[in-house]
């Protein structure tokens, strides 16, 4: 993963707005899962006018391998994508 860079991507239209993603993140303040100090990156993920948007890419580089968010979508509208560094320059 060191070579790759996640990218959360989200379709609002598809987004019901359950918070589901935002429920299961370990960034939410609610239930914070992280050390306190990478708390400065909260939220990853918030609601702005009923769909899910994404604030930060934070948790690309701290928890590389966490999919919470997607797994607890139950539309789909919240995808995880794995982009190659050399893509992104
Ligand atoms: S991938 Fe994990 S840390 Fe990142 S926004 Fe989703 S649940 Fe939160
Ligand atoms: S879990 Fe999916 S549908 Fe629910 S708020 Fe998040 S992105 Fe939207």
């Amino acid at each position: 993963m060191d070579d790759a860079r996640k990218i959360i991507k989200i379709d609002r239209e598809v987004c019901w707005g359950c918070g589901n993603c935002i429920n299961s993140c370990p960034f939410n303040p609610e239930n914070s899962r992280v050390p306190l100090m990478w708390m400065k990156h909260a939220p990853i993920l918030r609601l702005v006018n009923g769909a899910c948007y994404v604030v930060s890419n934070a948790c690309s580089s701290l928890l590389p391998n966490c999919r919470a968010c997607e797994k607890a979508c139950p539309t789909g509208a919240l995808r995880i994508l794995i982009a190659p560094l050399d893509t992104l320059k």
